[in-house]
């Protein structure tokens, strides 16, 4: 047995990095299909017999992988909001794989939980909050909206006696991102738990309904935690109105959540920044670096203004793990993980070697070339976009002519262009009506990548 033979470390690790290498260098360079689309029956049909059998060289294992793979480095990957990442970021996550520091305790991964806390101050510093502020990094969005759910959830049962037998609730806009709803229902509240706001027609809360909403609610014995607002959403990359929420939370004494899992990483350039105007008033917000900052998956920060509030989720007591002082260093003291990846590893080694300034160009640029791609196929006759876009997020149709075979035009042609593989895009529904949805992410996506993609669809015959 040689798990652990360092000769061999050295060989496959050459060998692996020699054969990811090339794939990036085809990948970036747009030839090569970034999609090699197989329906899941059918994939594992052919492959099962083969993992079965087992693979004599790993590099054979390697090559399969990749080629049943979708490849988020090709410009032509315009779809969901996963990064391809940069490759300082991917040498990072082998360094966290390797290491495998908890991080738990401090002295399971003590250079973690020093970088930790330096990029949240990082981040409060961008965000305009003061020395009070604290947080940690955790496993992803959905599970950051959750931990900083459940400390509102704790502060608002602090004011009660009895809060076990009220009924309570959060207000998101319609529009939010399911992990929202999926915190409500985590924490025990049924679907009176989540008051969806509507939105106006560019895909925003509609603030001027929060007074109505929160009277209705207490009308009916609901006390509302906290009001979440998004930053940005995930169909539509629509913000909400943050200076709002934070007056209509501070009025009513409401915990003020914001939900910038795609759109936080605006902080770090001077032009968008003023989008998230307002999150400096949040009691908590998150980000995730592995949507807008090139940083492989999962690696998000929840941070709160007030860093007290951010030991308040969980409250359990593992003694043998943890004393019962708030000491910042323990950092499973205030995570849902236990054991938790090295995650900020992959970020520090971005921002090492990249820096800010590069990051900066880099998310001026996707913004930049995801307005000029909006304007350009809003002129296009046979084409519409649903809303100008505030993020790197944008929504069009096809018009077939006929707006009643408009839906099924666009179904239609998203399925084709997944199977075709050369592009990959997504799909969404705003008001009925069915999109082609994009996110541009790649450093290297330029108008003429959509153009291409225009023209592509133009050549589908549309079976109608
Ligand atoms: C992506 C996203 C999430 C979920 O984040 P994960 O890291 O995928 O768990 C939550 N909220 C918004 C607005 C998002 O865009």
């Amino acid at each position: 047995m040689n798990f652990t033979n360092s000769d061999e470390f050295r060989k496959y690790g050459h060998q692996l990095i020699d054969l990811l290498a090339d794939h990036l260098a085809l990948q970036t360079s747009g030839k090569g299909h970034c999609m090699p689309y197989m329906e899941a029956d059918d994939l594992y049909e052919k492959w099962s017999p083969k993992l079965a059998e087992g693979y004599d060289r790993i590099e054979d294992f390697w090559q399969d992988v990749l080629a049943h793979s979708i490849s988020l480095h090709n410009p032509k990957y315009i779809g969901h909001q996963v990064n391809g990442p940069a490759y300082i970021g991917a040498l990072g996550g082998l360094m966290a794989s390797y290491l495998n520091n908890g991080g738990a305790v401090y002295e399971m991964g003590m250079a973690m939980t020093i970088f930790e806390r330096f990029m949240i101050e990082q981040i409060a510093s961008k965000a305009g909050l003061d020395d009070k502020a604290e947080g940690f990094f955790t496993s992803g969005g959905t599970l950051a909206n959750l931990s900083a759910l459940l400390a509102a959830r704790q502060k608002a049962f602090a004011q009660f006696s009895d809060p076990e037998n009220k009924k309570w609730a959060v207000m998101v806009s319609e529009q939010s991102h399911y992990s929202v709803d999926r915190a409500a229902k985590t924490m025990g509240w049924g679907n009176e738990g989540i008051i969806h706001i509507p939105v106006d027609d560019r895909c925003k809360m509609r603030t001027d309904l929060l007074e109505e909403q929160l009277r209705d609610a207490r009308a009916n014995d609901i006390e509302v935690v906290a009001v979440v607002g998004s930053a940005c959403t995930t169909s539509t990359g629509s913000f909400d109105d943050l200076e709002a929420i934070a007056d209509f939370c501070q009025k009513h004494d409401l915990w003020f959540h914001v939900d910038a899992a795609h759109g936080g990483a605006n902080m770090f350039s001077k032009k968008l920044k003023p989008i998230i105007k307002g999150i400096e008033k949040a009691d908590s917000f998150i980000f995730d670096f592995h949507k807008l900052l090139l940083t492989p998956a999962l690696a998000t920060a929840v941070i709160f203004k007030n860093g007290e509030d951010s030991y308040r989720a969980f409250t359990e007591r593992a003694a043998y793990l943890l004393s019962d002082e708030k000491d910042w260093y323990n950092l499973g003291k205030r995570t849902y993980e236990c054991t938790k990846n090295m995650m900020i590893l992959k970020v520090m080694n971005i921002w090492f070697h990249h820096g800010p300034e590069q990051i900066e160009a880099y998310l001026d640029k996707i913004h930049r070339v995801t307005k000029e791609a909006a304007q350009w196929i809003d002129q296009q006759s046979d084409f519409e976009v649903a809303l100008s876009p505030e993020s790197n997020i944008l929504c069009f149709r096809y018009l077939p002519g006929e707006e009643s075979k408009a839906n099924e035009a666009n179904l239609y042609l998203r399925e084709k262009i997944l199977q075709e593989g050369e592009f990959y895009i997504v799909k969404t529904v705003i008001k009925g009506k069915h999109y082609l949805r994009t996110t541009l992410l790649s450093p290297l996506t330029e108008l003429s990548h959509f153009q291409e993609l225009i023209t592509k669809i133009r050549e589908l015959s549309i079976p109608l």
